[in-house]
C-alpha cells in the first residue's frame, strides 16, 4: 500500500482564524535573553553566549579554534559551542527562526508589518547572505516547503543548482580528456564545483505566488545592511580563520574576509559590502533577470572561469544562466502514526529518506523509550531508541545511497517514490532490525536490476535554514547552502559562488562497473539531503488537517538523522520545539558507525565516552559509537492554541522571534 499522499486538499486548516492583529510589537533596539517567554521582534536571544560545559564533559572548539581532525571529521562547520539552557520562545500570531539574530529580526519585522512567510524568505535571505555568507547566500540554491493557509496546499520549490550544459561525467574528476588529473588545487575549490546558482530564481517564483509586499523593498534590509556594516560574529569568524588560506586565493575573497597582512579578519570587525549593496541593488529593481542576465551573469562567468592562483576553470555560460529555471514539485507527503509528514522531493533525498526512516520506525512503539531527565537540554536519549531510531536510517540511506538522484534524469525504481516508501516493503524492511544488535551496514532492497550503483556522499557542508510562520497561516520552511563553507572560495560580486556541484558522484560509475544515479550530467541537479519539513495533523481518514510543526537543518547528509532526531522527540516524546532541537544529536548513515554528539552537555564525551552508560550500551550491541561534535543548526516552530513555540539550535547563533505575548 502506498503512504504518499501528495498534496490533496484535506481538512480546511484553522490557522487562517489565528489572525492576531492586536499583538503587534515595536521593533526596538531592547534586548532580551532567548528565555524571556513574551519575544519580539526586538529580541536578541543568547546568540552569541555558551555555558561551559560540565567538568569531564566534552566542549565543542571554541570559536575561531583551528580545526582538529576531530572537529573537522564529522564537525566541518565550525561550531559555537553549546548553549545550555535555551528555553522555548513563546509568540503570539508570527514567528521565524534562522540561523543569526540579525537575520531573524529583519524578518520578524516584515511579519510585524504584514509580510508573507514568503515576504520574510526573501529578507531573510539576503540578510543571511551577508552575516552568515559561509553558508548561504545569491551564489546558492535552495529547496523550499510552502503551506498556503488559504488553498491548504502544500508546495515544493526547487532553487537547486544546475551543472552547466558542457559538463560531462568526467567534469569533477579529470581537468580534461587529455589531462586525467583532478581539477586544481582540487575539485571543490577549482571553477569546476560551481553550479547556476538557484536561489534567486526560487524566491522570485515564490513571491510570485505568495508575496504580499514589493519585491523590491524586501531587499532594503540587506542593502541597507550592506551599505552600513555589521560586525562579524564568532561563527563567521571561526569559519574565515579556518578557510583562509583557500579564501586568500581568490583575490575578492581575499579582500572581504582578509586583512591586509593575510590574517582572517576576527569577530567584532566591522565590515561592509558595498559591491553585495549594488547586486542586491539591481536585484531588487530588475528582478532575478538581473541576476540571470546581463553584467551579473557575465561576473559569474567570469569567476567561474578565472584561472587564478592555478585554479582549474569552470566551463559555465551566459546561457547556463539565462536558462536556469527553479522548478514547483510536488510535495512528498506520508502519514506518520496520527500526523502527516511533508518534505523536499528529488533531486533532495531528504524527503525521501525521512519518509522513509519515519515508516519504519512506524513499526515499532517509540513513546516508552523517550529520554530520560528530561531537562531544558532535551535529557539523555536511551540506548532503546538510539539503536531502532539508527538501524532504521541504516536501512533507509542504503536506499538513498543506491537509488536517489535528479529523477528527471535517473528515475526511481518503480519510475515512483512510492515504491520505496510502500508501507508492506517498509514492514519488511524493519523486520530487518534485531532489538540487541546493530546490523553494521545494511542492503539496499532489491528491485530487479537496475543499472546504477551504490554511491555515498559525505563531506563538508555550508548550509542554514529557515522556518517562518505569518499571521495569515501560511508557513514556510526553507533550506538554503552554498555546499560546503564559502562554497568554491569564489567570490564575484560580493557574493561568495558555491561548490554545489561537488555534490554529484565525480566518479561516474561504481566499483561494480555500473553507472551511478548521481553522476554529473548537462543540465542535471546534484542530489541532496537537504530536508525542510512540515508537519500536520492526520484526520482518521486520512485527511489533512492543521499545520503542526515546522523544522529543517543544514549538516549535508547528516540532516536526515537531525531532522529524524528532532522530529521524533516532538510527535513520539511530547518534547518542546527547543529541547527537540537542543537535544542529543544521535543517528547513523549507513556504516557500522553510529553518531552521538559528544558536544552535548548530556553525553560524557570524555575518553571516547568509555565512561558514558549510553555509548557503553550502544558499544555492548555492536554500535561503533562516534562522540566526535555534531554541527546541527535546526529550528523548529510548532503550532499551539496560544500561538506558536520556537527553538533554536544552541550549536550555532540562531535565534527564534515573532510578536509577544504578553
Ligand atoms: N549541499 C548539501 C546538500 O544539499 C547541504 C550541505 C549542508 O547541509 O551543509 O545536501
Amino acid at each position: 500500500m502506498g503512504r504518499v499522499s501528495g498534496v490533496g486538499i484535506g481538512i480546511r486548516a484553522s490557522l487562517a482564524a489565528a489572525l492576531c492583529v492586536g499583538m503587534l510589537a515595536a521593533c526596538s533596539s531592547d534586548e532580551a535573553p532567548q528565555s524571556d517567554p513574551a519575544a519580539t521582534c526586538a529580541d536578541v536571544p543568547n546568540g552569541t553566549t555558551a555555558a561551559a560545559p560540565p567538568p569531564g564533559l566534552n566542549p565543542a572548539p571554541p570559536a575561531g579554534a583551528p580545526p582538529t581532525s576531530q572537529n573537522l571529521a564529522t564537525n566541518p562547520e565550525i561550531a559555537t559551542a553549546y548553549r545550555s539552557g535555551m528555553v522555548p520562545v513563546d509568540t503570539a500570531s508570527y514567528a521565524v527562526s534562522t540561523a543569526n539574530p540579525i537575520s531573524t529580526r529583519a524578518a520578524c519585522d516584515v511579519l510585524r508589518d504584514g509580510g508573507t512567510a514568503a515576504d520574510a524568505l526573501i529578507v531573510a535571505q539576503t540578510v543571511l547572505g551577508i552575516v552568515e555568507p559561509q553558508s548561504s547566500g545569491i551564489g546558492g540554491g535552495a529547496f523550499l516547503l510552502y503551506y498556503d493557509a488559504e488553498k491548504n496546499s502544500v508546495e515544493a520549490y526547487d532553487g537547486r543548482e544546475v551543472a552547466p550544459m558542457s559538463a560531462t561525467e568526467n567534469y569533477l574528476r579529470w581537468i580534461s580528456d587529455a589531462d586525467r588529473t583532478e581539477p586544481k588545487p582540487d575539485a571543490r575549490a577549482s571553477g569546476r564545483s560551481i553550479g547556476v546558482p538557484g536561489v534567486v530564481r526560487m524566491l522570485e517564483l515564490a513571491h510570485r505566488e505568495h508575496g504580499r509586499n514589493e519585491w523590491r523593498e524586501l531587499f532594503d534590509p540587506a542593502v541597507s545592511l550592506a551599505d552600513q556594516g555589521f560586525e562579524i560574529s564568532p561563527r563567521m569568524a571561526g569559519q574565515i580563520a579556518a578557510s583562509a588560506p583557500e579564501l586568500a586565493v581568490d583575490e575578492e575573497s581575499k579582500a572581504y574576509f582578509l586583512n591586509p597582512d593575510g590574517s582572517p579578519k576576527p569577530a567584532g570587525t566591522k565590515l561592509t559590502n558595498p559591491a553585495l549593496a549594488k547586486t542586491l541593488g539591481a536585484i531588487a529593481s530588475g528582478g532575478a533577470e538581473a541576476f540571470y542576465t546581463g553584467a551579473i551573469a557575465q561576473s559569474i562567468v567570469d569567476s567561474t572561469a578565472n584561472a587564478s592562483g592555478g585554479r582549474t576553470p569552470g566551463h559555465i555560460t551566459l546561457d547556463d544562466l539565462a536558462n536556469y529555471q527553479a522548478k514547483k514539485r510536488t510535495a512528498l507527503c506520508t502519514p506518520y502514526r496520527d500526523h502527516e509528514v511533508c518534505g523536499m522531493p528529488n533531486p533532495s533525498s531528504g524527503g525521501t529518506a525521512v519518509a522513509a526512516t519515519l515508516g519504519i520506525l512506524e513499526n515499532f512503539d517509540l513513546s516508552a523509550s523517550g529520554p530520560t531527565n528530561l531537562d531544558a537540554n532535551g535529557g539523555k536519549p536511551t540506548a532503546e531508541a538510539v539503536h531502532l531510531i539508527s538501524e532504521a536510517e541504516r536501512l533507509a540511506y542504503a536506499d538513498r545511497d543506491k537509488y536517489v538522484a535528479d529523477s528527471d534524469f535517473v528515475p526511481l525504481p518503480g519510475n515512483s517514490v512510492d515504491t520505496l516508501l510502500d508501507d508492506d516493503y517498509l514492514k519488511r524492511r524493519a523486520e530487518l532490525i534485531d532489538p540487541g544488535k546493530s546490523m553494521g551496514t545494511a542492503k539496499p532492497g532489491d528491485f530487479g536490476p537496475v543499472p546504477l550503483g551504490v554511491q555515498p556522499q559525505d563531506k563538508e557542508h555550508g548550509t542554514s535554514h529557515i522556518s517562518v510562520a505569518d499571521k495569515y497561516g501560511n508557513v514556510a520552511s526553507m533550506t538554503t547552502t552554498v555546499e560546503s563553507a564559502f562554497g568554491s572560495f569564489h567570490m564575484t560580486e560580493g557574493f561568495v559562488l558555491n561548490n554545489q556541484l561537488t555534490d554529484f558522484s565525480a566518479q561516474p560509475v561504481g566499483p561494480d562497473g555500473a553507472p551511478l544515479a548521481n553522476r554529473v550530467e548537462p543540465g542535471k541537479r546534484p542530489r541532496s539531503s537537504m530536508a525542510p519539513t512540515l508537519v500536520f495533523s492526520r484526520g482518521d481518514d486520512g485527511t489533512r488537517g492543521d499545520v503542526e510543526f515546522v523544522t529543517g537543518s543544514p549538516g549535508g547528509s547528516v540532516i536526515i538523522q537531525f531532522v529524524v532526531k528532532t522530529l521524533v522527540g516532538m510527535l513520539d516524546w511530547g518534547m518542546n520545539p527547543q529541547q527537540a532541537v537542543s537535544g542529543v544529536d544521535f543517528g547513523a548513515a549507513n556504516t557500522p558507525v553510529t553518531g552521538v554528539g559528544g558536544e552535548h552537555p548530556n553525553i560524557n564525551a570524555a575518553r571516547d565516552g568509555a565512561d558514558d552508560p549510553l555509548i557503553a550500551q550502544l558499544r555492548a550491541m555492536g554500535h561503533q559509537v562516534s562522540v566526535a561534535p555534531q554541527s546541527s543548526g535546526l529550528s523548529a516552530l510548532q503550532r499551539v492554541d496560544a500561538g506558536w513555540v520556537g527553538g533554536a539550535d544552541p550549536r550555532r547563533e540562531g535565534a527564534v522571534m515573532g510578536d509577544g505575548t504578553g
